[in-house]
Parts: structure tokens; sequence; C-alpha cells
């Protein structure tokens, strides 16, 4: 092609090699002997395909509204041909008499059928065009549109590629065992019949080879970096269970663990234990109790004589993790500290000598630990809550702190679905707690519209009567924030309304409030000093009152479905019955009034992520971690779940039988995989 078009191939479609030209697949393929009849026509047709004479062109309109109406005539009928782009080039290609097959995506306006953007073509030029039954159509933009590269035209460069190719240039990767074992077609063939099938059937199978191949290659690249990580790297060996651990678990530990905590604890033990650096991701539903795994691991960690830190995304957080370790851990002999952003210069300094010199063994804090001036004298164990507050450079910045990496532990409450984990976090130990402590019953959920407020606030007068709190929430949502304070300081009024002092009184909390006074209402709550908190998102995470049993949030189909269940999961945190209220306007749309659904039916955060994740897509789940390990071509990792099992089985099993990929039969797989590792971001921390 020559150099103008080239050019536009390259900005438009990022297709500047062959390579890049057979892996613009088609979306969807025509069937070429399939002719519509103009009068046929209905409202139900979305994509036609017709044949006709052109009877007329014409140029309307004038500036920007001007567009070229060109009109078709079949023995049926005649239709309206659009454009409103590329005009003149199109107009020096359409000639009035002639016959032209027309494809296109059908529209009404003012009543009338009319197809705009048409791809167009002379009918019977190119005979040899016909063997192919089903004609693959590519996605295109309206500026290759304009200069003859559309969806069909694309193919046609394709198909000429093609007639330049042998099975040596798209030579197979995969092992031949997997292919047998699969009965996966080969690769050149897949290539080519996904372009150009015979059938629906060739064509399937060439889809799923090669949905196949990329799922496989992705596990494989993530099991690789596990695999070494757990061959090479190198990590402080906690080799005993200690005095400081054994009496916590006999005389301090104020209840049974589960069998998820158990479990886990188990998990962690085997991995520090090896003198292999351990990376774990631990994901647990709000309320399973993730705290005291941590507050466990760093006891293990003290047993072997290292320091250990937790770090919090907020300081509320930080405040409380530090209140409830020092009062846990009171008989022990161990040195506890709290640094923040509030920590008072002085404080901070005797904190950073204490660190240095050894003599604080557990560091409890917010980013201001990651701070450059903070050094330790051993680090041994790293802990992060609540994971997805945390940008990956800030977590990276942990490794440093040490001169053998410490172990690092990530907590997350926001369940990921099974196969975003495996293809986003792959590459990391994984653990789930999957259980919750006995005794907690399901918050019971209710969507209510605005009508019913006088009632919710009743209820909420009943609960405290019986001596319980309530969180009212409102929405903070970026592009409108001094809107929605505003809502939340008439909110807060409203309420004040309902609840009188001295009878009852209000913590309010949010983001622009001075920490000191934040932290005041927060601890005045905490103290059932107040018996309703009126705040923002910031209780979002972790906060634990477990004597809150309504959790009222305001405009609910603003929050996302994560985002619902992480502040529902601030109630039902002890031994009473609770309640989360969804209030909302009476206009919702489709997607909201989806979630409010799932919200009321489900306690569940797995159910709820993977319902988040069809609704959403798996791009936009749980922060920056996935984006770019995501971007599949053919694959959907809710749709073809089957095939990621059933990948992520067969890679592990290619890796168990030889790690290194070195045996002739992995050979073109390991080149494959080393040409892509560009590509791969080998990051070593979640
Ligand atoms: P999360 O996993 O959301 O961080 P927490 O660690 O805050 O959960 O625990 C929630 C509540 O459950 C806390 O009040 C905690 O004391 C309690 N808890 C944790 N583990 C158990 C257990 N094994 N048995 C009973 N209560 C538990
Ligand atoms: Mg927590």
């Amino acid at each position: 092609m020559g150099p103008h078009r080239g050019d536009l191939l390259k900005k438009e479609l990022n297709i500047f090699t062959f390579k890049n030209l057979l892996e613009h697949f088609p979306y969807r393929h025509i069937d070429k002997t399939k002719i519509n009849r103009i009068s046929e026509i209905n409202s139900q047709t979305e994509f036609v395909q017709i044949k006709g004479k052109l009877i007329d062109v014409e140029l309307v309109g004038e500036k920007k509204a001007k567009r070229l109406i060109a009109t078709l005539r079949d023995p049926s009928s005649t239709i309206e041909l659009v454009w409103f782009q590329g005009i003149h080039w199109i107009q020096k290609t359409l000639h009035v008499g002639k016959e032209y097959i027309v494809y296109g995506r059908t529209g009404f306006f003012q009543g009338n059928v009319q197809i705009t953007h048409p791809e167009m073509e002379l009918a019977n030029q190119d005979i040899s065009d016909d063997k192919f039954i089903l004609e693959p159509v590519y996605p295109s933009t309206e500026k290759l549109k304009s200069k003859g590269l559309g969806g069909r035209q694309i193919g046609k460069l394709t198909r000429q590629l093609f007639s330049l190719l042998s099975e040596k240039d798209i030579p197979e990767i995969l092992p031949y065992s997997i292919l047998r074992q699969l009965k996966l077609s080969g690769r050149f063939k897949a290539f080519s019949a996904i372009h150009f099938p015979d059938n629906l059937q060739i064509y399937t199978e060439a889809l799923n080879r090669l949905k196949f191949e990329e799922l496989f290659v992705a596990q494989l690249r993530m099991g690789l970096i596990k695999s070494q990580r757990h061959r090479y790297s190198k990590g402080v060996v906690f080799n005993h269970v200690g005095d400081l651990f054994n009496s916590f678990y006999s005389s301090y530990l104020p209840f049974e663990l589960t069998g998820a905590q158990k479990k886990v604890l188990k998990e962690i033990r085997k991995d520090t234990g090896t003198g292999r650096q351990m990376n774990r991701l631990l994901q647990g539903d709000v309320g399973s109790g993730k705290t005291v795994v941590a507050l466990l691991s760093m006891l293990l960690a003290a047993d072997n004589g290292y320091q250990s830190c937790l770090l919090s995304p907020t300081e509320i957080l930080a405040r409380q993790h530090f209140d409830h370790f020092t009062e846990l851990i009171k008989e022990l002999p161990l040195s506890v500290q709290l640094l923040t952003g509030s920590t008072k210069s002085k404080e901070r300094k005797k904190i950073i000598e204490k660190l240095i010199n050894g003599s604080l063994d557990i560091l409890i804090g917010t980013h201001a630990i990651i701070e450059d001036a903070v050094q330790f004298n051993n680090l041994g164990l790293a802990i992060i809550d609540e994971q997805h507050r945390f940008g990956v450079a800030q977590r990276a910045k942990l490794w440093t702190k040490s001169p053998i990496a410490p172990h690092v532990l990530v907590m997350t409450a926001t369940p990921i679905p099974r196969t975003l984990a495996m293809t986003a976090y792959g590459d990391l130990d994984y653990s789930v707690m999957d259980e919750l402590p006995p005794g907690r019953q399901p918050v019971i959920t209710v969507h209510r519209y605005e009508d019913n407020r006088p009632q919710v606030m009743d209820f909420i007068r009943s609960e405290i009567d019986r001596g319980k709190q309530a969180y009212i929430i409102f929405p903070l949502i970026e592009e409108s924030e001094k809107l929605d304070y505003e809502n939340l300081m008439k909110g807060y009024e409203n309420v004040k309304a309902y609840f009188p002092e001295p009878k009852y009184w209000i913590s309010m909390v949010h983001g622009r409030q001075h920490k000191d006074t934040r932290e005041t209402n927060m601890q005045r709550f905490v103290e059932n000093d107040t018996q309703i908190m009126v705040a923002t998102t910031v209780i979002e995470v972790g906060v634990n009152i477990p004597n809150a049993t309504v959790m009222v949030i305001e405009s609910a189909e603003k929050f996302g479905l994560s985002q619902l269940h992480q502040l529902r999961g601030r109630v039902g945190r002890g031994k009473d019955k609770s309640f989360c209220i969804l209030l909302t306007s009476g206009k919702l749309n489709q997607e909201a009034r989806e979630r409010l659904k799932i919200m009321c039916a489900t306690n569940d955060g797995f159910k709820i992520a993977e319902k988040d994740m069809e609704i959403r897509g798996p791009g936009d789940i749980g922060g920056t971690r996935q984006s770019g390990m995501l971007d599949f071509r053919l694959a959907n990792i809710i749709e073809d779940r089957q095939w990621l099992e059933l990948a992520s089985k067969m890679a592990a099993e290619q890796l168990d039988k030889d790690p290194e990929l070195s045996s002739a039969e992995n050979l073109m797989l390991k080149n494959h995989l080393f040409l892509q590792h560009g590509k791969t971001q080998w990051s070593k921390i979640s």
C-alpha cells in the first residue's frame, strides 16, 4: 500500500508490521452469499448487505451540515446512503448507473431507513473473492473508512498477506503434547482460519486455539515469575515459633481462630521459614478477621528477632490498629509505636532512633512509614492493610528499608473474582480467607426511597434506644465536591432535627476537617459518646465498631458495588443483628437498579465481586494492578473462564515438568516468551 494509507494504518490502528496485521482480528464475518432485499429492512435489522444500482448522488446542506446522499435501488425498493465525512473522496468513487454491493449498519432518519457511512464495493468486481463465503470484517475507524480502508477492505490486505505466507512463517509454539491432549488446531491453520474460515466450526476451532494460546502464555509467564522468586529470591528466615507467639496464643487471644485464619497462618509460617522472600496476598472478605492474622505474624517476626511494620491507608485506621494491638499485647515484652502524618517531629525523631537502634519491635502507621528518613535496624516483615489504597510504587519502597527485602503480606478486603485473581495476581502467593468468625449474622439489607426517610429515621431511633449506634454515609464524588459538601451539611442538619441534643449526640467526620477534629469525633463515636456518625466514605475501610448496627447509605445509587459492600462491612461486626439501608431517589438507571438488587440479595463479597466484574468489565476492578495484564486480544476472562482454568492448570503442569522451559519441546515457547519480555512488568510486589 502507499505511504499515505500506510501511515494512517499506523496512526489509527497501531498496525506497523505484518504481525500486527495478522493479529488485527476480525470482529465478525459476513456471509457473502446472503443479500438482503431493501424492502425487508425494518427497525430490528442491524447490519445489512444489499445489492443494487446507484441511481443518484447528491451533495446537500451547507458547511457543517453538509452531507453526501446517494440512492440505491434494488428490485424491491430504494434506500438512502449518507456520508458526513470524507465527502469529496467518496463522491469521486461513486458512479451513478453502476451496480454495488453495500454493507453497513441501518438507521432511521425522519422515519426513513438509511445507511450512514456504508462500505461500497462494485458488484462482481473481484471474482476470486467469491470463494470466501464468510468474509471477515475488521475494526476500523472513520478516518480509515474515508480513505477506503473500512472494515472489509482491511480484509483484502490480510488476504494478500496470507498469499505470501507459508506454514514456517507462523510456527507452532505450543508443546505438541498439549496440542494433542486438547485437540487444538495448529498455529498457522488457526491464524488463517480466524481470518478466512470455510465454515463456522472451523472458525470456532481457530478462535479457541488462539484464546487458549493467549491465556496459556500469560499464565506461564506469571508462573515463571513466581517460581523464579521461590527459587532465587533471598529472604530472612523465621525458623521458630517462640514465647511471644505461644504465650499470646494461649493466654491473650480473645477467641478461637477460625479454620481459615489457621490455614493462612500456616501458609505464612511455611513461606517465612524457607529462606525465600514471601510475597503473599491475603484476601478476606470484610470482617473475616485479617487483623489478628497480621498481629500473630508480627509476633512470629519478633520471636525470630526481627522488626515488623503495619501500613494502613488512613490515620483513623492506623490509630485503631495501634490501640487494638497495644491493648492485646500489653502483657508482652514488646515495644509498639504509632507513626503518622500528625506525629510531632520530636516524637518522630525518637521513633526513628529506636527503629535504627533496634529497640522498637513493631511500628504501625500510615504513608509516613514509607518516607526515606524512616529506616529500620532489621525489618523482617511488612504488612500492608487494604492494599488497594496504595500505589505500586509506594509499596515497592518498603523493599528498600532493609538489606534483605522483608517478607511482604498484603491484605485486602476487596474480594477479587477467582478468574481475575488468576490473571492479575498469578505471580503472587495468594491466600483466601473464605470463612467468617462464628456467630455472625448476615447484615439485613434493604432499599428504600426518599419518601421513606421518616420511617428510616424512626428505625434508627429504635436501635439507638436499645443502646446501639448508627452510621449515615453521604457520597463524595470528586467532580462535584462542593455540592457534595453542601449535601453533607444539609444532611447533617436534617439528622440533627430528628435527633436533637442533648438526648442524642452526633459525630461528623469528613475529609475537609482538621485531623484533630476528625480524630476527636471518631473517638467519641468509638466510645459510644455519640450515637450517630454522619460521614463521607472516609470510614469506608477497616473501621471496627461492633456496637454499631445500622448503616444508612444516602444516594446509594452513586456508589459502586464494591464500595457499597465495604461500607456495609462496617456493621454486622458483633453478635447483634445489623441492618444496611440503601436510600435513593426515585429515578434510577438500569445499572444502579442492578447494583442495589445484588446488594439486597447477598452478603457474600465474592459473589458481589463476580457481579461487579460482569457489570463493569474486568479492567475496572481493583486498581492499578491489572491494566496491561488483562488486555487479551481474543480471550475474555469472564466468558472464557473454562479456557482460563484449563490454561492455568496446563501452565502449572508444564512448569512442574520443566521449570526453566529448557526441554526441546518447550524451546519455541520459551523463545516466544522471551520475545514478549518487554511487554511484561516484572514487578516484584503486588
Ligand atoms: P477484617 O478482616 O475486615 O479486617 P477484623 O480483623 O477487623 O476484620 O475483624 C473483625 C472483627 O472480628 C473484630 O472485632 C475481631 O476482633 C473479630 N474476630 C476476628 N477473628 C475472630 C475469631 N476467630 N472469632 C471471633 N471474632 C473474631
Ligand atoms: Mg481490616
